[in-house]
């Protein structure tokens, strides 16, 4: 199961694809938002690092929670108060309780009703909904952690919000412009599931 030093090497390895990534997430903000999603989450998870190397966390939630408080505070725009949503949900879920495989995609699943709940969105609305239910249905139809799995089911969904034409967030502004470039939140999304699966191979 996973525990803290996995999810700080998760955090580490997200935080590395982010700022090696951070001008892809701005030119696909640029096309079809406001362009500053690259340096948002480039901030914010720096942030999130510089916090996790500041404490001593015993328990996987404990970690979860103060990962969800730095991204809330220091992403800012849409994605911030989504992704920290997101932790958080996953660090109540996982309170009290080791990250087995069945706790963690149950608490993956809540962050996902999670963010659902917060940004108003559904599937299919090309936001980072869409990468994040397609791994949570992924897990939640598996017994044990499968790293290649998680990484083709993030990628997969993250390429459909291409052609989708955005119904949500800034790049519902742009209704059918909107079609032909993937969504920046699901972009970073793939990267943080991309780093999960790396941490769990
Ligand atoms: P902003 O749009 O405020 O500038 P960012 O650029 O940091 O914020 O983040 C934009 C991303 O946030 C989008 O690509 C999308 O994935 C996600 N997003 C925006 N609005 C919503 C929403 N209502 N529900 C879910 N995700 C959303
Ligand atoms: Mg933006
Ligand atoms: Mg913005």
């Amino acid at each position: 199961h996973l525990q803290v030093n996995h999810v700080y090497q998760w955090m580490q390895i997200t935080n590395d694809k982010i700022q090696k990534n951070k001008e892809t997430l701005t030119s696909l903000d640029q096309a079809i938002g406001d362009g500053d999603h690259g340096i948002n989450m480039a901030r914010g998870f720096q942030e999130v690092m510089n916090k996790l190397d500041t404490e001593n966390y015993e328990h996987v939630a404990d970690m979860l929670k103060d990962i969800a408080m730095t991204l809330m505070s220091k992403v800012g725009g849409a994605a911030g108060p989504l992704y920290g949503t997101a932790f958080l949900k996953m660090s109540t879920r996982l309170k009290e309780q080791d990250a087995t495989y069945g706790n963690f995609s149950q608490a993956i699943i809540e962050a996902v009703n999670g963010v659902k709940q917060r940004g108003k969105a559904e599937i299919g609305e090309k936001t980072m909904v869409d990468v994040w239910s397609a791994v949570a249905d992924q897990m939640s139809k598996e017994n044990h952690f499968s790293a290649d799995l998680i990484v083709n089911t993030a990628k997969e969904a993250m390429e459909s919000t291409k052609e989708m034409m955005a119904t949500k967030g800034r790049a519902a502004y742009l209704k059918e412009r909107s079609v032909g470039h993937m969504d920046p939140g699901s972009v970073s999304s793939f990267y943080l599931f991309e780093a999960l699966a790396e941490v769990i191979a």
